[in-house]
């Protein structure tokens, strides 16, 4: 199984009521990496510019991500900037320069193209398109996007998702998406445009699978440690699609299990700034967590009638 990832790998300036830090390392593609590392052989594509510090490149060489599709190109790499209120569910963009992911036009390396796993980060849908005409057969599909795509792109997003078997999307995009305020329907309208299953993530109050009829709801962490939530998306996708293709299943079980392991990884990435915690993490803490995760949801044993207590008829 190897898992191939296309998004933005960034130098993020962020803004937090609980401190400032500047070009610290970023981007979709970098968290997705760097949390799905723990599961599985990750391969990244993407594009960087002549500033980009080695000791980047090096970090993710060190978490074993192969990258031999991370071009290096002349000018400067993607930079975004951005600020979280005390409410730190919303994340208001400062600023965005493309830089060189402005003319970014993904080429998978020969050897990707066999891979089992693709998620395609958050990135400009025809550019989504165009990773998938160079996969060969790959067993799933997901795909992230935004509110910036959802307005300008909404056509090529919607070829997207008749292509995928699987989208990532928050809250308030899946609601912009379908034009329906209520989540239930606004996730049933988004199976409708064609992906298998869509998971819907809800910042501190978790995150729900759709997949087909199937509704599964796993909740957050309830963090006393929150700092940053910047890269919590990405490191959910990043958790769900390694534990997917370590496991080497996609039946539904599998699927809500990976729900789980993406809301562990989404917990620790959060509990620092930027990429901080992710890189000290250690796999006896994720499986720690997963077991808290256990007992946070359990409420009854399934052979107890708890309810026979009430008046029968
Ligand atoms: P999230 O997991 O949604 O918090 O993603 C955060 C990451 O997305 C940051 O590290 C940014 O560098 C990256 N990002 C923000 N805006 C864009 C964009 N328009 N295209 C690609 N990546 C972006």
């Amino acid at each position: 199984m190897a898992l191939l990832v296309v998004g933005s790998v960034a130098l993020d300036s962020l803004e937090t009521p609980f401190g400032v830090r500047e070009d610290v390392l970023g981007g979709s593609a970098t968290y997705f990496s760097t949390a799905a590392s723990f599961f599985a052989p990750v391969r990244v594509v993407a594009v960087v510019g002549e500033d980009f510090p080695e000791a980047h490149v090096e970090f993710l060489r060190g978490r074993g991500v192969d990258l031999a599709g991370l071009e290096r190109r002349p000018g400067r790499t993607f930079r975004w900037s951005g600020r979280y209120e005390f409410d730190l569910n919303q994340a208001h963009t400062l600023d965005t320069q493309l830089n060189v992911f402005a003319d970014f036009r993904p080429e998978l390396p020969e050897g990707f193209r066999d891979s089992s796993h693709v998620f395609l980060g958050n990135i400009d849908p025809e550019l989504q398109l165009r990773v998938l005409d160079q996969v060969r057969a790959p067993r799933i599909v997901a795909a992230d996007t935004m509110n910036f795509w959802i307005a300008s792109r909404r056509a090529a997003l919607l070829e997207v998702l008749r292509r995928v078997d699987l989208l990532f999307v928050n809250d308030a995009e899946a609601r912009q998406l379908a034009g329906e305020h209520n989540i239930v329907r606004a996730a049933r309208a988004i199976l409708s445009f064609g992906p298998g299953a869509v998971v819907v993530k809800r910042g501190e109050y978790g995150a729900l699978l759709f997949a087909g009829s199937d509704v599964f709801a796993s909740s957050a962490y309830p963090l006393a440690e929150l700092f940053d939530p910047t890269g919590a998306g990405d490191s959910f996708a990043g958790g769900f699609m390694g534990y997917l293709a370590c496991s080497g299943s996609l039946d539904a079980s599998a699927m809500r299990r990976a729900m789980v392991v993406g809301s562990v990884l989404a917990s620790f990435a959060v509990e620092r700034f930027g990429l901080d915690r992710l890189r000290d993490l250690g796999p006896g803490e994720i499986q720690a967590r997963y077991a808290e995760f256990r007992r946070l949801a359990h409420f009854d044993d399934l052979d107890v009638d708890v309810l026979s207590v009430l008046p029968q008829g």
